[in-house]
């Protein structure tokens, strides 16, 4: 509950139809090699969206993005609407729904071609007042118009929601961009990336170094951010919580030892359990990377992305 009505999840961003061929070897240019195909629903937003609906308790999570009028677009709003997703999505009429064409050879490698396609037709306007007004947490990514990006979260700020951003994969953030930003939520590699942006060099190894060093790095190099909460997710390590106005120092919430299958979606998992914990709970952002950190274990230990998404009481059975 926040402000005395149920507010919602708002995820705005991106749908990608993951195409993947597996074969021997990669083909190399001018050969055909025979090989095992599948498909499934991608992108980051979509998954996002698919993760805080399946972990939820009745708070309503809106998925809103932009597909094209194909049967990738139909099935990516079937496959939402089938997991309780409130799908408002807009269906360009003449540009692709956004694809990722995967190569996987028998090492498990991999060469991927994204097509962003339709992601790069969503308007700031698609995004409409009535949606945000009903959101508690907006969440955004990089797999759309950063221009949207900006000028959405600055909308929503204007309306009291608690932005987030999972400036993944990553990419330039505007100063603008950062300055409607409440959460900021990068991997390891993705804020160390972002600080060398601004010419800020973080001189430990986020995922070798002790902890200690870890949390001590995070503080420092989050002060040179005008953000006022950094959750850096660490992979097989766990996340470090930084809320800059209320903690001395950032805590750390290890990650569960589970056996990892396929770790693809994780950073995905953990933002859509967090955004719903953070509706639920009434904004403790230690509470919901804990609930988070739960959801994107259980992710890892199942193949794929938006189908390994766990539900409820997975989550809640991990958590006792
Ligand atoms: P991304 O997928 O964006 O690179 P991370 O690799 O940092 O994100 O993973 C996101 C979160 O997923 C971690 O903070 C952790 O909670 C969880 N996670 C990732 N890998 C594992 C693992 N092997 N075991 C348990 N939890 C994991």
């Amino acid at each position: 509950m926040v402000n005395g009505e149920d507010k919602a999840v708002l995820v705005v961003g991106s749908y990608a139809q993951d195409l993947v061929w597996n074969s021997k070897t990669f083909p190399a240019p001018g050969e055909t090699l025979v090989g095992k195909f599948r498909t499934g629903p991608g992108g980051k937003g979509s998954n996002q969206a698919v993760a805080a609906a399946r972990v939820s308790n009745g708070t309503k999570v809106m998925f809103c993005g932009c597909v094209g009028d194909d049967l990738f677009g139909t099935g990516a709003r079937d496959f939402q609407a089938k997991q309780g997703i409130d799908v408002r999505v807009k269906v360009h009429p003449t540009i692709p729904t956004g694809t990722a064409g995967i190569l996987v050879n028998d090492e498990g490698q991999n060469s991927i071609v994204v097509a962003l396609g339709s992601n790069l037709e969503l308007k700031s306007e698609d995004v409409s007042d009535d949606m945000l007004q009903s959101a508690g947490i907006i969440v955004m990514q990089h797999e759309i118009d950063p221009a949207v990006n900006e000028a959405v979260l600055s909308r929503a700020r204007a309306l009291g929601v608690t932005t987030v951003l999972n400036p993944a994969p990553m990419a330039p953030i505007s100063e603008t961009t950062l300055a409607s930003v409440d959460i900021l939520a990068p991997n390891e590699t993705e804020f160390a990336t972002m600080l060398q942006q601004r010419g800020i060099e973080v001189n430990v190894d986020l995922s070798k170094d002790p902890i200690e060093q870890v949390t001590t790095a995070i503080a420092e190099a989050s002060a040179a951010l005008p953000v006022r909460t950094v959750v850096v997710t660490l992979g097989s390590r766990g996340v470090c919580v930084y809320d800059k106005e209320a903690m001395d120092t950032p805590i750390f919430i290890p990650a569960f030892h589970v056996h990892c299958v396929d770790s693809t979606g994780a950073g995905d998992a953990f933002i859509g359990g967090f955004a719903t914990k953070f509706v639920e709970n009434g904004g403790d952002v230690v509470d919901a990377a804990k609930f988070g950190n739960a959801t994107a274990a259980l992710s890892v230990t199942k193949e794929g992305t938006a189908p390994a998404m766990p539900t409820r009481g997975e989550v809640e059975d991990m958590l006792q």
